[in-house]
């Protein structure tokens, strides 16, 4: 089939989830002719089986515990039972909306959405169903999938998130299998929603890519929680039957459980799409990309959890966006993958951004670190939590890592990436004013500290 005006296009892109859309509805806005190419559900794995439900999880097992504490302020409160048709319920009702909205949206805009397997048949052509769209431009966008182990296969009651997120009973004993961001948050789920829950880490701590303060803290609260875990251990094997699984350790240990959740990582979808007939660099199936997100073959970009780095939704809005305007000539600035802000919603929440303190050592040489433990922050008084504030700045110079812990941490990493990308000195955030009293003061104080003028904190 001969290309046609109406099959071609500035901007051909594959795969619909948040870096193809965010893409998409960005060129779209600039007047650049798209094409969107999904084969599943647009909105990709954060929509409908990653960030959204994980979250409205995460949030049911926060109204679990609320109903369980709630003598702990004076409310008395019983905790009955999880009823996870009740839970899913209101989990596919958020993210239904949500897809209805994005459906909508991408409607709205003279996009071309087309429902299909794509691949690319040629470096400027996309081919689905005998239709060949041809771009200007090109954008790879297939995302991840939840990776596993040699042989190790997910069948059963061996899961992982995808098949987790649809659970319709809580299992009274889970192993998980993997203390990442998205092993820890299933455990905090599971753990309130009242299974026992053992997280198997390979590597000494959770939470390996953040702080190693922060990853002390979360086992502490973890410990807290009643949430076992084992650091420093390798899986051996796994045996399945009937509803119970049995996972076997290099230790020699071995654990009885319900369900065993693979959390292992993310490998990127791009195998058998044409990737590498067309010349398309990759390393271990990521696709490699320079700081324009282009790849070695000109005209094409790649975006998202293709990508080498954080695998994280709002950089691939972020880097959709960004080739989008770079495609219509605007120039925009590079993204800087540490100003990337980050967050782990179990509870205790995890933020950061910027550079841990090992990282900014060997980066910046000296450096200067400041916690500020929420012990003296009235708002976490109030909600009963714990945890610190840490920053971490270049001797005398900006503060080029933020890294934070306790209940609703998450929603301050809006002001630390701020703060990183603003390249501010201490003082600069000692003089705004945080309101009192809330968990954002902590972040006010632990500036005003390294400033060398701390208010509720000892120097
Ligand atoms: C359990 C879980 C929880 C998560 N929580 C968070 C969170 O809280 N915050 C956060 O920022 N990130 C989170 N993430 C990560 C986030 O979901 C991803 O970083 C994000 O979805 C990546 O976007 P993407 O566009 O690269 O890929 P995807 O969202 O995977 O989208 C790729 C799309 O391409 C389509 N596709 C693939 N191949 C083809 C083809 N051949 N033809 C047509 N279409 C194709 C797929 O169907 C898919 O829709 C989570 C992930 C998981 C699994």
């Amino acid at each position: 089939m001969s290309a046609t005006a109406a099959n071609t296009f500035d901007v051909v892109i594959l795969g619909g989830g948040s870096g193809g859309y965010a893409c998409a509805l960005r060129a779209a806005e600039l007047g650049l002719s798209v094409a969107l190419v999904e084969k599943g559900k647009l909105g990709g794995t954060c929509l409908h089986m990653g960030c959204i439900p994980t979250k409205a999880l995460l949030h049911a097992a926060e109204v679990a515990d609320t109903a369980r504490d709630g003598m702990t302020f004076g409310v008395k409160t019983t905790f009955e039972s999880v009823d996870m048709s009740g839970v899913n319920a209101y989990k596919d009702g958020v993210v239904a909306r949500l897809y209805k909205g994005l459906q909508g949206l991408v409607k709205s805009k003279s996009i071309e959405y087309v429902q299909g397997e794509g691949a690319l048949v040629a470096k400027n052509t996309v081919e689905v169903a005998g239709r060949r769209l041809v771009g200007r431009n090109v954008v790879l966008a297939t995302g991840s999938y939840a990776k596993s182990l040699p042989g190790l296969e997910i069948t059963g009651r061996i899961m992982t998130s995808e098949q987790a997120l649809v659970l319709d009973f809580v299992p009274s004993r889970v192993v998980v299998l993997g203390g990442g961001v998205i092993g820890v948050e299933f455990a905090s789920v599971f753990k309130s929603f009242g299974s026992e829950v053992t997280i198997i880490e390979a590597l000494p701590r959770l939470v390996a890519a953040e702080d190693e303060a922060i990853s002390k803290q979360l086992e502490r609260s973890f410990r807290k929680r009643k949430i076992s875990f084992k650091t420093n251990v390798k899986f051996s094997g796994v045996t399945a039957s009937g509803d119970t699984v049995s996972v076997s350790l290099e230790s020699g240990e071995t654990i009885e459980a319900d369900l065993l959740l693979v959390a292992v990582g993310r490998g990127p979808v791009t195998a058998g799409l044409g990737y590498e007939e067309a010349g398309v660099a990759l390393d271990r199936g990521f696709v490699l990309a320079d700081e324009h997100c282009q790849t070695n073959v000109e005209g094409i970009y790649a975006v998202g959890d293709i990508v080498p780095g954080l695998q994280l939704a709002h950089r691939g809005f972020a880097q959709g966006i960004f080739v989008a305007e770079h495609i219509a000539g605007l120039n925009p600035p590079v993204i800087d993958e540490m100003g990337i802000p980050r967050v782990t919603y179990c509870d205790p929440e995890i933020a950061s951004v910027g550079y841990t303190e090992a990282q900014a050592k060997a980066k910046f040489g000296q450096i200067q670190t400041y916690d500020y433990n929420l012990g003296g922050n009235g708002k976490s008084q109030i909600l009963g939590t714990t945890g610190f504030v840490k920053l971490v700045r270049q001797k005398d110079g900006p503060v080029v890592g933020v890294h934070m812990i306790g209940a609703r941490m998450g929603e301050q990493v809006g002001e630390a990436q701020l703060i990183y990308n603003w390249e501010a000195l201490p003082s600069d955030v000692a003089q705004l004013i945080h309101a009192h009293p809330t968990q954002n003061e902590a972040l006010g104080e632990a500036h005003l500290a390294l400033a060398g003028k701390p208010l509720h904190a000892h120097a």
